[in-house]
């Protein structure tokens, strides 16, 4: 009953508001086909070297594209959740494939892991983004999600505002915890976010799952600044 009448509200608020496209303007989606179709592809210049701890990133498209970058903030900083289904879209299309081949090569279970905000930009925000995007791709991947192993623990200098990569991999050091580590033990973990630059919050994050017993360590992002 109660989803039933969410439901109707919000079709109440979709004739109120109509979703537009943030690409193209065209009325129905957030973000319509033809746009997430024209994203161009990340090439991955490989591992990043001194990333030791995360043994691949995926990537989908990058943060040079005006409206990738539109869509990442308002996604991430103005509370535009829906963006999560075609940004998962998009992953999915670019890297479907890579990830299915991950699964089938590994002979042990992948899990999908976000990665968290520390417990007071969490309340401040009211969502973590990257756990958003973590459970439309858990659910059209039909791979597991857990969010009670990765931790923050600690409150960091937001890391866009840090431009050197030194002090970047510094900032980070420390500020995850994991719980629960028989949950990772000898899985293959996909480390999910919205966005990565230089791969030293995704690294930090895969120290501390290997650490904790975690196999295999994949970062996957929407973009690459
Ligand atoms: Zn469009």
């Amino acid at each position: 009953m109660a989803g039933k009448l969410i439901h109707i509200f919000k079709e109440f608020l979709d004739l109120l508001f109509p979703q537009k496209c943030l690409g193209c303007g065209i009325s129905g989606a957030t973000l319509c086909e033809k746009c997430l179709a024209s994203f161009p592809p990340f090439f991955a210049e490989n591992k990043p070297p001194n990333l030791s701890e995360t043994d691949e990133i995926f990537v989908a498209t990058s943060y040079k594209d005006e409206i990738v970058k539109k869509a990442i903030w308002l996604f991430k900083y103005r509370g535009v959740k829906s963006l999560a289904e075609p940004l998962s879209s998009l992953i999915v299309k670019k890297l479907g494939d890579k990830i299915t081949r991950l699964i089938n090569d590994t002979r042990q279970t992948v899990l999908i892991i976000p990665i968290p905000l520390a417990r007071k930009k969490f309340k401040k925000r009211g969502y973590n983004q990257a756990e958003i995007l973590g459970k439309c791709l858990s659910d059209k991947l039909s791979i597991k999600m857990e969010t009670n192993v990765l931790y923050k623990i600690k409150e960091t200098i937001s890391q866009v505002e840090i431009k050197d990569r030194n002090k970047r991999l510094k900032n980070i050091q420390g500020v995850f915890a994991v719980k629960n580590s028989e949950i990772i033990r000898n899985k293959v973990i996909i480390l999910v976010d919205d966005i990565t630059t230089t791969g030293a919050t995704l690294n930090e994050a895969g120290r501390v799952l290997k650490q904790a017993g975690g196999k295999k360590i994949i970062g996957l992002t929407v973009a690459k600044g």
